[in-house]
């Protein structure tokens, strides 16, 4: 069936492979440029080599791509399908991205300085939410609830029509995906806006859609900067705008979505805590508190960056957990050894150092890192480098611990005991995620059922899933990603009651023609 509607709706795409080095927006299955726009270049942060340009989608481009969004929606069959052809799309695409992971992962660790090793294992696994969205629509469609009298009612989900879905740069394939998945597989048109930094993948992906059968209007992307996405975000013809970004951004688009009481989905920032007790496996705690603060260079909502350590075992394990992060391979991002590449851009890089000097006029001693990268080879000399920093002796009130640095810092501090560790994680705007690293398994389920975040894991950090609800509580954002819960958010209800009682009825009856 694919290839068929494959030929049907575009003959003229051929399995291109390779990236482009000027992209415009994907509007209605086509690339989109007007020669007048001015245009931007994406660059990759370890060589600060240019990477490929960009034409900047303003206002106007946004308001077309909703336009097509919307005609998709209203006029096309997309939502209309049988969900075995939709789902079929869906898998197809998985299978192609599949085939594809290594071109994809090389170009997302290009355009974001994400060590090769890490995109490799991250893209491999998207394909798993095509086919997991693919799965759920095909088995779930609504609910028969237990309706008062001679009545059936049963509850239809159905798409919300089009919706704006903006997204940053530090996984730009995996919250992309995230977004895409649910919302095309329950039937909505969307508008992926992806970060300026990082916006080749999706572009490429929107095309590999289309080449799947897609079709046309149903999947436009508006790669713009930060103006592209205040635009699309207060464009008064969405019905949804799902944004994963910084809580400042996310405060920004809950306001300009509001006034046209479009549904809000939002994805925000983080400061998740890493929660020690003396009876951890310490070694197992001290890797997996390392991968957790430093994967991606730090540069992940739910990085471990504040790590709590039980007080009587605080030395030992800030010792050990220093000495491990201090040698983790910093390096060419291309390289399959590299552990860490840069962070991405000038501004994340200040904004580190500050955080950093801070963190030492605050009070906090710099354990490891804090002053820029030695003995990097040439080629690599202006790229945007900064080592593993560990800022130890802080306290909840300093500024360091309180706010989202968004790379390689963390800070750490003691607790007395359960009450104490509770009490100092909860102390935070951010509600997101939290680890919890203890032998007692009581213990670890007590104390998760107390932290006040939306993802906790025991003894491990950072596993994500299809199936597994992601989002935050408080200044985290409002809303979840993956499971059933994501379906939800992207579909509403419609209740239909019948009733099957054959007895006269007549409220008004008309008591004198008796
Ligand atoms: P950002 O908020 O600067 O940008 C996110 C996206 O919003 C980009 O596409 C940007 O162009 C766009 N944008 C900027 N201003 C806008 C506006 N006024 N209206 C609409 N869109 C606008 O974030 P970033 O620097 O790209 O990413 C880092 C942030 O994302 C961090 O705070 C991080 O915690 C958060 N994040 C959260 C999650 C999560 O699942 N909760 C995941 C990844 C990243």
């Amino acid at each position: 069936m694919i290839g068929n509607t494959l030929k049907r709706l575009h003959p003229r795409l051929s399995q291109s492979r390779s990236f482009q080095t000027h992209y415009g927006s994907w509007i209605n299955g086509a690339s989109y440029s007007p020669s007048s726009a001015p245009t931007y270049s994406v660059v990759d942060p370890a060589r600060l080599n240019h990477l490929c340009t960009i034409v900047d989608a303003d206002e106007a481009t946004v308001d077309m791509a909703v336009k097509s969004g919307r005609d998709a929606f209203e006029k096309g069959d997309w939502r209309l399908m049988d969900v075995r052809d939709r789902a079929e799309i869906l898998n197809e695409s998985a299978r192609r991205l599949r085939e594809r992971v290594p071109e994809f992962a090389e170009t997302e660790s290009l355009q974001t300085g994400r060590a090769i090793r890490e995109m490799n294992a991250q893209l491999g696994r998207l394909p798993e939410w095509l086919e997991y969205f693919a799965a759920l629509i095909r088995t779930h469609e609504g609910t028969c609830p237990p309706f008062k009298g001679p009545y059936v009612n049963y509850v239809k989900r159905v798409p919300l029509g089009v919706c704006a879905q903006i997204t940053p740069w530090n996984h730009p394939m995996l919250i992309a995906i995230k977004k895409i998945a649910p919302a095309l597989a329950t039937g909505n048109s969307i508008v992926v806006k992806p970060s300026e930094f990082a916006p080749i993948t999706v572009l490429e992906f929107a095309k590999l859609m289309t080449e799947c059968g897609l079709p046309d209007g149903v999947f436009n992307v508006v790669p713009g900067q930060g103006a592209c996405g205040a635009a699309l975000s207060g464009h008064s013809d969405l019905d949804m705008v799902d944004l994963t970004g910084g809580t400042p951004t996310g405060r920004k688009v809950h306001e300009a979505a509001g006034k046209n009481l479009a549904t809000v989905l939002s994805e925000l920032g983080g400061k998740a805590p890493m929660i020690v007790f003396n009876d951890a496996d310490i070694e197992q705690a001290v890797n997996g508190t390392a991968f957790g603060s430093f994967i991606a260079t730090g540069q992940t909502c739910i990085a471990g960056t504040r790590l709590l350590v039980q007080e009587d075992i605080y030395d030992d394990f800030v010792a050990a957990y220093v000495e491990k992060v201090s040698k983790i391979r910093i390096g060419d991002p291309k390289d399959p050894s590299t552990q860490m590449g840069p962070v991405i851009n000038q501004g994340q890089l200040e904004k580190v150092r500050e955080f950093c000097e801070l963190g030492e006029q605050e009070g906090g001693k710099i354990l490891t890192g804090g002053k820029p990268v030695e003995n990097l080879p040439d080629e690599l000399k202006n790229g945007y480098y900064w080592p593993p920093t560990v800022i130890g002796d802080c306290h909840g009130d300093m500024r360091v611990v309180r706010e989202e640095v968004f790379g390689p810092v963390v800070v750490a501090y003691k607790f007395k005991d359960e009450a104490d560790a509770i009490a100092k994680a909860n102390d935070s705007e951010f509600g997101l995620a939290a680890s919890i690293w203890s032998q007692n398994i009581k213990r670890a389920h007590r104390v998760a059922d107390k932290l006040d975040v939306g993802i906790v894991w025991l003894n491990d950090h950072h596993r994500n899933d299809p199936s597994s609800p992601w989002g935050g509580m408080k200044d985290s954002g409002v809303g979840r990603e993956n499971g059933i819960e994501a379906l939800h958010e992207y579909t509403q209800t419609r209740s239909v009651v019948v009733g099957f009682d054959d007895t006269p009825f007549d409220w008004f009856v008309d008591h004198d023609a008796r």
